[in-house]
């Protein structure tokens, strides 16, 4: 690698970020030598802001303080408390505060809403996924199948050409459009986790419209990352972590979204349960459900406090931020990367993750020729937070609102000299 390319000029790039002083906001994990790791696993799990803690202990103080008074008279009042982070995370992900609600996990969330939106009818039972998706929606899926007793033959799962690493926007399309006539859903990640691939969304939910199918999005790896717009793709729903890049902390309370034009669908089977049913009356336990409209009629229960604290003390980062100034700086920071490995040019390493910025987001997955993960440990070893996925690839995620241009450069050079 030269470094006198201009290209290499970090120190001028971070002068010119101006979004660089949120690295501030955060608690950076140290190497042993107490330098700052360069952490780039925010797209497994965030890192901590500041404000978390003081966020989570005003809510141990209230509990303290006011026992079940906190309800109404906690600062912020725990029975509505799930309302103060609906129109940021709205924002984050391009959807009307109707649309959004925070409430369990991802994977239970995906549960919930395939209960309501996987309706398998006559001929059309088929569902697309990703060949290769991330192993906990595989699973959900297959037990929707099995509970409609539905064969597993109802997957389709799309799988890259021969050679190639990534799927083409127009096979995937071409899938959804041969299939038309036995589709019932369709339901890809937003970023593929492995890959880092990003998927043409909007192009995906028309073709899976025209195809008469349903169209979801698991969008663990795109909230917070890519700039979304939930609403205006016309999605019909879509559940993510907040603990990736949401920076929520490990276990994070998840988001759903329910299209607008779904918002009063309560004809729709739906697992029902007290948090969900109408705010008016469910203080007077009445025998019969009454869901509310919109997003917030999936929840199930009450939800837990401490992780809505410190999933808000993230959305407030994220609001000051602004996702479009973000996705900006992300760009350039990914960019910088591919740029400086590009230098490198050892055969023995290989981008997978499209060159397209389009096609992709923070993330840059690395494969690693013969599999040898000892480069990996290598890097590790010089202070590097990376992570290792079998067989042969290392992802790396450099995140727009902690890293550095000088993190990225950084790690190239660690990179080059394990190499050699
Ligand atoms: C991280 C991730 C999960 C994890 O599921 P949890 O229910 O949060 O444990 C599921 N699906 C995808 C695509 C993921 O990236």
């Amino acid at each position: 690698m030269n470094l006198d390319d201009p290209a290499n000029h970090f120190a001028s790039l971070d002068a010119a970020d101006s979004l660089g002083h949120f690295r501030d906001c955060f608690l950076i994990p140290k190497a042993a030598d107490g330098s700052d790791t360069i952490y780039f696993t925010g797209n497994s799990l965030g890192l901590q802001p500041k404000t978390a803690r003081s966020f989570i202990e005003v809510e141990l103080d209230d509990w303290a303080r006011l026992g079940v008074e906190g309800h109404l008279h906690a600062a912020h009042p725990w029975l509505p408390y799930h309302e103060f982070l609906t129109e940021k995370m709205a924002r984050i992900v391009g959807a009307e505060p109707l649309e959004t609600v925070v409430m369990n996990s991802l994977t239970v969330n995906l549960h919930l809403l395939l209960v309501s939106f996987y309706r398998p009818a006559g001929r059309r039972r088929k569902i697309i996924v990703e060949k290769g998706s991330f192993p906990s929606d595989r699973y959900a899926i297959l037990s929707h199948l099995k509970l409609h007793g539905v064969s597993d033959d109802a997957l389709i799962e799309l799988a890259p050409r021969d050679g190639e690493a990534t799927l083409r926007t127009d096979d995937i399309l071409g899938v959804i459009e041969r299939e038309a006539d036995e589709l019932a859903l369709v339901m890809l990640g937003g970023v593929n986790y492995y890959t880092g691939q990003a998927f043409a969304m909007a192009a995906i939910t028309e073709a899976g419209h025209r195809a008469g199918a349903v169209v979801g999005f698991d969008l663990a790896h795109a909230a917070g990352n890519l700039e979304l717009k939930l609403h205006d793709w016309n999605v019909d729903f879509a559940a993510w972590c907040s603990y990736k890049y949401l920076n929520a902390g490990p276990g994070g309370i998840a988001g759903a979204f329910v299209h607008a034009r779904h918002s009063k669908a309560f004809d729709l089977p739906r697992f029902a349960g007290w948090w969900g049913h109408d705010k008016e009356t469910r203080f007077q336990m009445g025998p019969d459900f009454v869901p509310l409209a919109g997003a917030e009629g999936w929840q199930v229960s009450n939800p837990p406090i401490f992780q809505m604290a410190a999933l808000r003390a993230s959305l407030d980062i994220f609001d000051e931020a602004g996702m479009s100034a973000l996705r900006e700086k992300s760009m350039k920071l990914t960019g910088f990367l591919e740029t400086l490995l590009s230098k490198i040019a050892d055969e023995r390493i290989e981008l997978i993750t499209p060159k397209d910025p389009e096609q992709r987001g923070c993330q840059l997955s690395i494969r690693v020729r013969d599999a040898d993960k000892r480069l990996f440990d290598a890097i590790t070893a010089r202070g590097v937070i990376a992570d290792w996925r079998e067989p042969d690839v290392i992802r790396v995620a450099p995140v727009p609102l902690y890293n550095s241009f000088e993190d990225v450069h950084r790690f190239a050079e660690i990179l080059q000299e394990c190499l050699s």
